[in-house]
């Protein structure tokens, strides 16, 4: 019998983010176990253009509908808890846990924690649209953690749902977006935030403390260490 939990992770929303996750959590494991351990993943990845259709054409519940899916398959097959690999979806987090009757490990739950316990007050959030400018992630943010969450400005919102969608989602990281988002967190900090959070999977890949005024709480990593945390409880 390992003591080790058996996470379950419904990925591919993107891949390219779901392989960080992957990295991450194996290395946080050997991290803090050494030598030759490593996490124990079982692992439903998703086409992610059948979510992505549905997302854009408002189809929620059928997105639920896949991913309760692929929950429940992860708990027939010995899954102890879920971690969905994409803040966006956590939109319908409350549904796949209904229906898989598995606990979801909420990724801005994860992310609160960290900014909590460094007493951030103002914390900027970068994400696709309907993370920024729908109640599901920010609330959560304000209710649980205390949190003062400003968004950017609509055009700003635009550009970066379509480098996520366009470019970071395809494993395409330009200059033209990293410049995108130093100047949205410049813009962030000139509002009076003392952090950002990436709360999209993939910005990770387009920014670091190179090209950001503000400290920065990295969604995909926070989720996957405490995925960790979790599997060694
Ligand atoms: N991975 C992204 C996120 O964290 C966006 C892709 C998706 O819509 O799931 O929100």
């Amino acid at each position: 019998m390992n003591a080790m939990r058996l996470i379950g992770l419904i990925g591919g929303m993107s891949w390219e983010s779901t392989a960080l996750y992957y990295r991450l959590m194996n290395e946080e494991v050997k991290r803090r176990l050494g030598g030759l351990r490593s996490a124990r993943i079982l692992m439903h990845s998703v086409d992610f253009h059948e979510i992505e259709q549905r997302q854009h054409s408002g189809d929620w519940a059928g997105t639920a509908e896949i991913l309760a899916g692929a929950a429940s398959g992860l708990k027939s097959a010995g899954a102890e808890f879920l971690v969905i690999a994409t803040n966006t979806m956590h939109k319908v987090a409350d549904e796949v846990e209904a229906a898989s009757g598995l606990e979801v490990l909420h990724i801005a739950d994860a992310t609160g924690d960290a900014l909590a316990s460094d007493r951030r007050k103002r914390v900027g959030l970068l994400g696709t649209r309907f993370t920024m400018e729908e109640d599901f992630y920010a609330e959560r943010l304000r209710s649980r953690f205390g949190l003062d969450v400003v968004v950017p400005e609509k055009p700003s919102r635009d550009a970066i749902h379509r480098v996520i969608y366009e470019e970071l989602c395809l494993g395409e990281v330009k200059a033209g977006a990293r410049d995108l988002f130093r100047a949205v967190i410049d813009d962030l900090r000139g509002g009076g935030c003392d952090s950002v959070i990436l709360g999209c999977t993939e910005i990770t890949m387009a920014v670091d403390e190179t090209n950001s005024a503000l400290p920065i709480y990295d969604t995909t990593a926070l989720h996957a260490v405490a995925a960790v945390d979790r599997a060694l409880q």
